[in-house]
C-alpha cells in the first residue's frame, strides 16, 4: 500500500484508479497539436489559423497527449521532474499508453526516443524524466543515443515566438553512427509536457532529415491556452498556446 499522490488515501498505486478516472478522462484531441478539438474549433470559427495544424511540411505525423497540463498532473510532473518520486513514472506512462491512438503507435514503432536533454542540463539535473517515462513505454526499443541535444540550448524565457522556433530548430543533431539505421524507421518521440511544440518539431525535423519515415509525438500533458475558462464560455479568445 502507498499514499495516492492526489487524494492522499492509502491505495494500491501512487495515483489511484479513482483519481485517474476523475482527472484523466480522455478527450478528443487534434491529431496535429494535441489540443482538445473543442479549443481548435473555437479558434477556427474565428477565422484564425492554427499554426501547428496548418504549417506545411510539419515533421510530426501525429501528436498524442494523455491529459491537459493542469491539476493534479502538473504537480505530479514536477515531482517526477525533480526526481522526488521516480515511482510516478510507471503510473504516468500507463496513462500515456492508454491514450487514444497511443497503443498502435507504440506497437508499430521501431524506436521509442525520449526527448533528450543536453549533456549539461542532464548533469545539472541528474535525471531525464522523459527517459523514465520512456522506459515504461518502449521496453527494448528505447533509443537514447541517436538523437542528441546541443549544449547551446538557449533558455526560451523572454524569447518571442519566432525566436523560440528559430532557437529550437538548431537544437538537435543525429549521432553520426546512428545515421545509416534511421532511414525508413517509425519513431515515437516522448516528452512530458508540450507547450508550443517548437522543441518537439525541431527534434522531429532533425529525425526527418535523417530519413525517418513516420514520427509520432507522445506527451503526457498538453498545455492549454491561457484563459481557457473564458474561451470555453465565449469561444472567442485568441488561441495563444498556438501562437506563442
Ligand atoms: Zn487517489
Ligand atoms: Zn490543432
Amino acid at each position: 500500500m502507498t499514499l495516492c499522490h492526489v487524494c492522499h488515501a492509502w491505495q494500491a498505486h501512487v495515483v489511484c484508479e479513482d483519481c485517474i478516472q476523475t482527472f484523466a478522462q480522455p478527450v478528443e484531441r487534434c491529431r496535429r497539436c494535441a489540443l482538445p478539438t473543442a479549443l481548435c474549433a473555437a479558434e477556427q470559427s474565428q477565422g484564425h489559423t492554427h499554426p501547428l495544424c496548418t504549417l506545411p511540411g510539419l515533421a510530426i505525423d501525429q501528436c498524442i497527449a494523455a491529459v491537459d497540463y493542469a491539476y493534479p498532473w502538473s504537480q505530479c510532473i514536477a515531482r517526477l521532474k525533480f526526481g522526488d518520486d521516480v515511482g510516478l513514472a510507471a503510473t504516468l506512462a500507463h496513462m500515456m499508453r492508454h491514450s487514444p491512438w497511443a497503443e498502435p503507435a507504440l506497437e508499430q514503432a521501431d524506436r521509442v526516443m525520449p526527448l533528450p536533454l543536453s549533456a549539461q542540463r542532464l548533469q545539472e539535473r541528474g535525471f531525464n524524466q522523459t527517459l523514465e517515462l520512456s522506459r515504461h513505454l518502449g521496453a527494448k526499443r528505447i533509443d537514447t543515443h541517436s538523437l542528441v541535444r546541443l549544449e547551446t540550448e538557449t533558455h526560451q524565457v523572454g524569447a518571442n515566438r519566432e525566436e523560440r522556433w528559430t532557437q529550437a530548430q538548431h537544437g538537435f543533431y543525429i549521432a553520426p553512427e546512428a545515421l545509416p539505421d534511421l532511414r525508413g524507421q517509425r519513431v515515437v518521440l516522448v516528452d512530458d509536457v508540450m507547450t508550443t511544440g517548437a522543441t518537439l518539431q525541431a527534434a522531429a525535423a532533425t529525425l526527418r532529415r535523417a530519413g525517418v519515415a513516420h514520427i509520432t509525438a507522445l506527451v503526457l500533458a498538453r498545455t492549454l491556452p491561457p484563459h481557457r475558462a473564458i474561451a470555453d464560455n465565449h469561444g472567442h479568445v485568441p488561441h495563444r498556446a498556438c501562437t506563442s
